[in-house]
């Protein structure tokens, strides 16, 4: 602990991983740990790591990287956070992301911008953009980070370390401020497979506080670390290498294959033919639910109120426009409409069909294959800057993660090397509840 916050002391003033630093809070739960107890020791004992800061943590301050919560401390913490205590890890800090987890640089943090480690003029990705690069610049050895479309893998991705998306329902979301609800899923971010297994244990399993919580067993992840893929079947989904991939990315995750290949794995070209349209599905699901969901920021029930109100309809709109910022906005707008009378039919509830398409694309190549394998995101880490201004292209640069999330599976972003000097995630997608599989495909080829 005293290592991670002298590393971040050093070195966080330029990545700016942090949106707070509980330094002092940090040293005395490690002080306490310092008299080891007998017998086994629980599995994160004394290890440091950072959140994502948008689950709940009680008297330290959470923010989602908004204004409009930029004041909250929670009263409660969330599930998952309450299960790293049980195993003891140590707090270090509340991690940067996109407001309310909605964008893929971390650019549209409404305080400041992080840096990739790797290139302090790229973005980290996002959304859980701070959790990526604290652990890729070496303060703390994981983090949790959370994931509606791609924000674990994807940043994880371009920073170069492990990203993994649980199962929907596999990690309570209680304490996780929501976004859109029926995809959120927290995951955990590490430097490899192994960490990753055993953070997803310590934070894995039912939870009556989250009624979309699964009651299935959790079995042992680090068992299932074994190196041995002989016989296993990879499919890969052509829609995956197809336009907008950078020819770079496509010829290291081709290699990534082929290493999987010689572990014996037996790999077959397969089809996901609604993959063109999870890009759409995901802007008219996700904002629907995100419009709903943030209705509650009305500046009585949670954080900032603006003191300038004449009254309380004045107020409310006081408070939401200066609270928000302008992807939120643009969110809110959206799903309100999509969800209007009248446009309900023709856009939320069509999108929920498509939806259920894309998901059955998936029951069909899992009939005959244990994972699907692609790269995690297009391109490596773009400039700062350089998408920030066009929310399509940013958009479209999930189209790998997203369709993983509306089918509700697993999804594993593992390093498999380097395209124009930065790193290149590929992407490892399996069957639900079945993240062994994943853990076991990554570690073998890492
Ligand atoms: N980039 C996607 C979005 O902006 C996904 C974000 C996420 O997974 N939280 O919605």
């Amino acid at each position: 602990t005293e290592v991670a916050l002298q590393r971040i002391e050093e070195t966080d003033g330029t990545i700016k991983a942090y949106l707070t630093v509980t330094a002092e809070e940090a040293m005395a739960r490690a002080k306490k740990l310092d008299n080891l107890p007998e017998g086994n020791l629980p599995l994160l004992y004394g290890i440091p790591g950072a959140l994502k800061d948008n689950m709940c943590t009680e008297g330290v301050r959470t923010t989602c990287a908004s204004q409009i919560l930029a004041n909250y401390i929670p009263p409660y913490t969330a599930t998952a956070v309450a299960k790293l205590e049980e195993h003891n890890y140590v707090l270090v800090g509340k991690t940067n992301m996109d407001e309310f987890a909605m964008g893929s640089s971390t650019e549209n943090s409404s305080f400041f911008k992080t840096a990739n480690p790797w290139d302090p003029e790229r973005v980290p990705g996002g959304s859980s953009g701070g959790s990526a690069a604290t652990v890729a610049a070496g303060h703390v050895p994981f983090a949790l980070g959370s994931d509606t479309g791609g924000s674990v893998r994807q940043p994880a991705s371009y920073c170069g370390v492990v990203g993994l998306k649980p199962t929907y329902g596999r990690v309570s979301r209680f304490g996780l401020v929501a976004f859109a609800s029926s995809l959120d899923q927290i995951g955990p971010i590490a430097r490899n497979v192994e960490d990753a297994a055993t953070v997803l244990q310590a934070v894995a399993g039912y939870d009556k506080m989250d009624s979309t919580s699964a009651n299935v067993e959790v079995p042992d992840y680090l068992a299932a670390l074994t190196g041995d893929i002989k016989g296993l079947r990879i499919g890969m989904p052509k829609e995956y290498f197809a336009e907008g991939l950078d020819p770079e990315v496509a010829a290291r995750v081709r290699e990534a294959i082929q290493t999987l290949e010689s572990l014996g794995a037996v790999v077959e070209e397969v089809t996901l033919p609604h993959t063109q349209y999870a890009v759409s599905t995901y802007y008219l699901i996700a904002p629907a639910e995100a419009s709903s969901n943030l209705a509650r920021y009305d500046g009585v029930r949670y954080g900032v109120r603006v003191e300038d109100a004449e009254a309380l309809l004045d107020m409310y709109k006081k408070t939401r426009a200066q609270g928000f910022g302008p992807e939120v906005k643009r969110r809110i707008m959206l799903g309100t409409y999509a969800l209007s009378s009248g446009y309900y039919d023709a856009y939320y509830l069509r999108a929920q069909k498509v939806r259920t398409l894309i998901k059955q694309d998936f029951d069909k190549v899992f009939e005959r294959f244990d994972v699907v394998v692609s790269p995690t995101a297009p391109t490596v880490a773009f400039k700062s800057g350089e998408k920030i201004d066009d929310p399509m292209t940013m958009y479209l640069n999930d189209i790998y993660t997203i369709p993983v999330n509306l089918a509700g599976l697993p999804g594993i972003s593992v390093p498999c090397g380097l395209a124009q000097g930065m790193p290149v995630g590929l992407q490892i997608i399996g069957k639900a509840f079945d993240e062994s599989t994943l853990l076991k495909v990554a570690h073998a080829y890492e």
